[in-house]
């Protein structure tokens, strides 16, 4: 991915955010995501039935994750600070985007795309994806590194970019002031394209929960696999910041041998069976069709399709387009000054 580079380009904006180097501290990431999610939040699918499914879903992660703490299991930064709040109050967001893509901003907001719900054959796949995407949060893979302490901060350079490129050129003025927190999240999805270390590690620490929280650990791998039937694996590992998507199979696979024997009685019924799953699969494609098209819907939009992949090797195309409209709004910023 070549968004570092670019956006270290852009820093010279606002040079004055570059503080520290190091890590972010929990309090910053969890206060910028917290900004984030009021630019994003036009997009979250406003369903009893569809909210409460995600959360239970995703509380049932939460609350594996919460004893393996107790028991000491995690990567060392995991241990880095008093983690407490990951534990409480994680909101599991389905959001109404057709980009196929699960991410979460770093504190306490997980998205779960639409699309992705859409596209899982079962709950175990889905399950899969949300368990890794705790995982990042667990492993705090926003906080982390020196590169992404820059980029968050370079956030707010950004700060005005989202909105104009939102409203488009003509609307320069409008949009800057529109975008005063949009562009933080600009800030933040050119800040968190995870490491293909993060990736794995988000892999491995997911895998944990979800066969702990009784899903079946053969199912893990089971979205990688339709990624490949549908086409998504053919960059070379070595210019792609993801692990590829049959080594994330392979490492399932070596994962399923290594576990205990008592493993097998982990296992517990899926939130949602087949049945119930099709349902709500079904439901929240009825909600897509209902929910008025709107501005800040399509801002909200924008930003989803715009942060990198979390579930295939490189980004997809229109996750491309996406990110290339913000950064050509940056590039007209630039050039007004
Ligand atoms: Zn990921």
């Amino acid at each position: 991915m070549m968004i570092l580079p670019r956006i270290r380009a852009l820093l010279w904006i606002f040079p004055v955010l570059i503080v520290a180097a190091g890590c972010a501290t929990d309090k910053a990431v969890i206060a910028q995501a917290n900004d984030a999610h009021k630019e994003l939040s036009p997009a979250v699918v406003r369903d009893p039935v569809l909210d409460g499914y995600v959360q239970q879903l995703g509380d049932r992660i939460v609350r594996t994750a919460r004893e393996m703490d107790q028991q000491g299991y995690g990567p060392k930064s995991h241990k880095s600070e008093d983690s407490e709040w990951m534990f409480k109050d994680i909101q599991f967001h389905l959001v109404n985007s057709p980009t196929l893509n699960a991410f979460t901003t770093g504190g306490q907001h997980i998205y779960l795309y639409s699309e992705l719900l859409l596209s899982c054959k079962t709950e175990d796949e889905f399950a899969a994806v949300v368990a890794h995407e705790f995982g990042h949060i667990y492993a705090r893979h926003v906080q982390k590194g020196m590169d992404r302490q820059y980029a968050i901060l370079g956030g707010a350079a950004l700060a005005a970019v989202g909105g104009a490129a939102i409203a488009g050129q003509e609307n320069w003025q409008t949009g800057a002031g529109v975008g005063a927190g949009v562009g933080l999240a600009a800030g933040q999805f050119l800040g968190m394209g995870f490491t293909r270390n993060d990736e794995d590690e988000a892999d491995r620490v997911g895998f944990v929960f979800y066969t702990r929280s009784g899903w079946d650990p053969g199912k893990f791998d089971g979205f990688f696999r339709t990624m490949i039937e549908k086409g998504h694996d053919k960059t070379p590992e070595a210019i792609s910041d993801h692990p590829k998507l049959a080594t994330r199979v392979a490492n399932t696979e070596r994962r399923i041998k290594e576990l205990p024997p008592s493993a097998s009685q982990w296992r517990r019924p899926n939130t949602a069976g087949p049945q119930r799953f099709a349902e709500l699969q079904s439901r929240a494609k009825a909600y897509q069709k209902k929910v008025p098209k709107d501005k800040s819907l399509e801002a909200a939009q924008l930003m989803l399709a715009a942060f990198p992949s979390c579930v295939a090797p490189t980004d997809l195309p229109e996750q491309k387009s996406a990110q290339k409209k913000v950064v050509d709004a940056i590039n007209r910023q630039k050039a007004k000054q």
